[in-house]
């Protein structure tokens, strides 16, 4: 037996890993120190977390005995938050393990999900890992408003077990309206509305009036996902949430690693919420950035970006090569953002919202590179 052939089938099948470069690697590779590298491809909140957070993390009374497997301080601090009641939640190391464990506990070798490109690149690799079927029904290529004809015909044709919605999205940032997601709740299918960045869509309310989280206890097929990483600046430290119907919880504890939160991160997550003011704060002054960021993407001529409700912006590249532009902006500027070039996605960049001196050193840069062309 060779060890290929140990490999199921579906694992030995998986995408070739594409490694991420640590900030220290990045720093080291384009000969730039960290501090002069201004990161802007992947969402993380540039604020970072809460001074309270870190005073917690600097006293954590008990980082020698293993996490409480059930997070009850967590949970109950995220029940407050959320309004969506402590039995209905459980955290993960991130709102990537929960999409996992979603599909470990849901899904038969062979089952299928419904997936809705170009969205979150993790719901079609964690399918991958699980042996699922995925049937993509994409979103509308002039707005990513989401097919739900489309949807509908394929819950039908395929009978799947699990349809992954994001709202805002990721990469373009729009919303899914209230109407729409009413419909898909009439489907014969589990929903996991993914609303990692809700909060930057409903700043004053930090996404009370938007997020469909309070709802999931009355419905059986609604699950809302939420994460620490893009709102309070604990990306590196792996805390997310999700909200559950009651039937499936019993599973969810069953199935769940057991010390799936790590007391640094939960102890950071619970001073995170209890500073409200900060989180309010950085969100604001994320959405006055990215109002910012949108009006001076709109002067480049050579860009046409998507109106956003999240903390970044996709953009179309016109005229030129989107992945010179993103190795121009790395190599001569130090400034890192996303090239997509998927299906749905040709051409296009995504940009997070930095701060303020990081959104002038950007456009700067990107008007240079526009007029150089
Ligand atoms: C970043 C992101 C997540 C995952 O967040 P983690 O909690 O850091 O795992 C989930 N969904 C979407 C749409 C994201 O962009």
């Amino acid at each position: 037996m060779t060890p290929r052939t140990a490999l199921p089938p579906h694992i030995a099948d998986l995408p070739a890993y594409t490694p991420i470069e640590p900030f220290e690697v990045l720093s080291a590779r384009i000969g730039r120190a960290p501090q002069d590298i201004i990161k802007l491809d992947a969402n993380e909140n540039p604020y970072g977390m809460s001074p309270r957070a870190r005073q917690a993390l600097a006293g954590m009374d008990w980082p020698h005995i293993y996490p409480d497997p059930e997070s009850r301080a967590l949970r109950a601090a995220l029940s407050g938050f959320s309004g969506a009641p402590a039995e209905n939640l459980l955290p993960g190391s991130g709102a990537d393990e929960l999409i996992d464990l979603i599909m470990r506990v849901l899904l038969s070798p062979g089952e299928t999900i419904i997936n809705c490109p170009p969205t979150f690149g993790m719901y079609a690799f964690d399918a991958d890992l699980n042996a699922a079927r995925v049937i993509d029904v994409y979103r509308d290529p002039a707005n990513f408003a989401l097919d739900v004809n489309g949807i509908r015909a394929a819950v039908q044709k395929h009978q799947p077990k699990l349809l992954f919605v994001t709202s805002p999205n990721n990469p373009d940032g729009s919303l899914i309206p209230d109407t729409v997601l009413d419909q898909l709740l009439e489907l014969p299918v589990m929903v996991v509305l993914d609303e990692a960045y809700i909060e930057f869509a409903d700043p004053a309310h930090l996404g009370r009036q938007l997020s469909r989280i309070r709802e999931v206890p009355g419905r059986e097929n609604l699950i809302v996902l939420r994460t620490f990483s893009k709102l309070a600046g604990l990306a590196g430290l792996r805390v997310g949430y999700g909200a559950f119907p009651g039937w499936l919880m019993p599973t969810l504890w069953k199935a769940k690693q057991p010390y799936n939160v790590n007391v640094a991160g939960s102890v950071a997550a619970i001073a995170a919420l209890e500073d409200s003011a900060y989180l309010t704060e950085t969100v604001s002054m994320l959405v006055a950035g990215r109002e910012r960021l949108m009006a001076g993407l709109r002067d480049i001529p050579s860009l046409r970006p998507y109106p956003s409700h999240s903390n970044f912006i996709l953009c179309q590249v016109i005229g030129r090569d989107a992945a010179q532009l993103k190795a121009d902006l790395a190599s001569q500027h130090g400034i890192f953002i996303r090239y997509f070039n998927k299906p749905g996605l040709k051409d296009c960049i995504r940009i997070s919202v930095g701060r303020p001196e990081q959104i002038d050193a950007l456009l700067q840069a990107l008007s240079q590179a526009h007029r150089a062309r």
